[in-house]
């Protein structure tokens, strides 16, 4: 739906917002062509749900790397896309000062790739693995992983096994202080993508509601929280909501 009226009331709200803080989810990468995981045709409905867990979990990459890398490697191939209009629209809207952070669910890269310099990745990159040897700690590319010989890759300095700098089921998120505190003291919270399912993140959420009712979800489908929701769009095309909303901000100085 074109010209929700909803959009410029978002454009007021943000605009009078002196720290916007963008939450985001599977669906804003759906629109770069990334796959959804938990999606329709995702690998949870296909492979089910309880299979995943009891794959992509902490316990399972150190009892048996090698069925975890082949698991891994078959279905979480990081595809090589270019970031999509909504993630560019985020990054010019930091560079223009209208929102100040952004804390995704997402491991694709694509808001740092985008340009987007205030991002904190609570579920860590696909793109980047780390040596599990502690002393070592050195970081290797998703090239090196892809092209190591064997289906379990390990340090080209140590020896060690890597481990995908991604946050796997029986595993605390990254940079939780940080990431809520951000939360909290955002003066405004633009969700996007994500229909809030997955804690910690859908408690922050709740818990900013609690002293602020400034929150916008724009989504496809409903969410966990819609009614915490000062203003909700329903999710058509992420990207040129984003920029319509970014040109009313801009056209109202
Ligand atoms: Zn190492």
């Amino acid at each position: 739906m074109k010209n929700d009226p909803t959009i410029s009331l978002v454009a007021d709200l943000l605009a009078q917002s002196p720290d916007t803080v963008v939450l985001t989810g599977a669906g804003i990468s759906t629109e770069a062509g990334i796959p959804d995981f938990r999606g329709k045709n995702g690998i949870y409905k296909q492979i089910g749900e309880d299979k995943v867990y009891s794959i992509i979990n902490i316990q399972t990459f150190w009892r048996d790397p090698e069925l975890f890398y082949a698991f891994y490697r078959k279905y979480f191939r990081l595809p090589d896309v270019p970031p999509s209009k909504a993630h560019l629209t985020l990054a010019q809207m930091e560079r223009e000062g209208i929102i100040k952070a952004i804390v995704t669910q997402n491991v694709d890269g694509l808001h740092q790739k985008a340009g987007s310099r205030n991002v904190v990745a609570i579920h860590g990159s696909r793109s980047r693995y780390i040596c599990t040897n502690a002393e070592c700690d050195q970081v290797f590319s998703a090239e090196y992983v892809e092209n190591y010989p064997q289906t379990v890759p390990r340090c080209g300095k140590c020896g060690h096994i890597l481990k995908p700098d991604v946050v796997l089921f029986g595993e605390h998120i990254k940079d939780y202080m940080p990431a809520w505190e951000i939360i909290m003291n955002a003066s405004a919270l633009l969700i996007i993508g994500t229909s809030l399912t997955v804690y910690p993140l859908a408690g922050f959420v709740k818990e900013f509601s609690e002293h602020n009712k400034n929150i916008v979800i724009i989504n496809k489908g409903p969410t966990q929280m819609d009614d915490l929701a000062l203003y909700k769009i329903e999710a058509y095309h992420t990207g040129y909501i984003l920029e319509e909303i970014n040109q009313l901000i801009k056209a109202r100085g």
